[in-house]
């Protein structure tokens, strides 16, 4: 039993990568209904939920850009990828309960929502996860980027990070074993230090508006909820 959650409204950003599972490409349906587990338990403690999810288990306009493509047309590619992750996790969710709406920076009104901010956050207090797609629907911009958008547009109280370890290290605690976890970091720290945590842009847009990061691990069973309490393992940046 944990104690009541310590935030009222979170974004979590998660990358494409966490999707993969064992696999070297694309989504694993049993990864996603893993980490779908987590933000049921999250959204279940009352906690009000929306996600950013990268897409760069399926394509990185960067690497396409560095091998001759046209750099704005590749991001474009990039994005329709967050898009299929955004689904991906809306199947995943929906099969254990959890209403969902996706909304897309860039508007595909077939599939899902245009992004509305006030929708969105209508949705969230509605109990509705809302995830978003599409990244900030501009090219040379990344996920992370939008993850800290959207979390200052929707008044989070922190951006989550769930990465694949447990905070961030002095180094890379699975090629180093004496690689130290920091409890709590300074944005500033972050970026002079040049810690890859999030990309700068998301670091200082989470700065301007005094916006904890906390980053995590996504594999720990049952991690986001214990976090949410105040009781995870994890680095606060703030
Ligand atoms: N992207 C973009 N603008 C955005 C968000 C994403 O152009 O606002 C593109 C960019 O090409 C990026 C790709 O989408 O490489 C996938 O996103 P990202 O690399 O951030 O995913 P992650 O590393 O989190 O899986």
């Amino acid at each position: 039993d944990l104690p009541p959650p310590v935030y009222k409204r979170v974004l979590l950003k998660i990358s494409g990568e966490a999707l993969m599972g064992d696999q070297n490409y694309g989504i694993d349906l049993k990864t996603a209904e893993r980490v779908a587990s987590e933000v049921k338990q999250a959204v279940n403690s009352g906690v009000e939920v929306c996600l950013v999810i990268g897409g760069g288990n399926i394509f990185r306009g960067l690497s396409a850009a560095a091998k001759g493509m046209d750099r704005a047309a590749a991001d474009y590619m990039g994005m329709l990828a967050t898009v299929m992750n955004a689904l991906g996790m809306q199947t995943a969710l929906e099969r254990i309960g959890v209403q969902t709406r996706v909304q897309s920076a860039i508007p595909m009104t077939s599939i899902c929502e245009p992004y509305i901010r006030r929708r969105a956050i209508r949705h969230m207090e509605k109990g509705r996860v809302v995830i978003f797609a599409a990244g900030t629907g501009n090219p040379f911009f990344t996920t992370d980027t939008a993850a800290a958008l959207r979390a200052a547009e929707m008044g989070c109280d922190a951006l989550f990070k769930g990465t694949q370890v447990d905070g961030v290290y002095s180094d890379d605690p699975r090629k180093n074993p004496d690689a130290e976890r920091y409890d709590q970091l300074d944005y500033l720290e972050v970026l002079s230090r040049d810690l890859k945590v999030m990309d700068a842009a998301a670091v200082t847009l989470m700065r301007e508006n005094a916006i904890p990061i906390v980053v995590f691990s996504i594999h720990d069973k049952g991690g986001l909820a214990r976090v949410l309490s105040g009781q995870g393992v994890c680095t606060v940046i703030g």
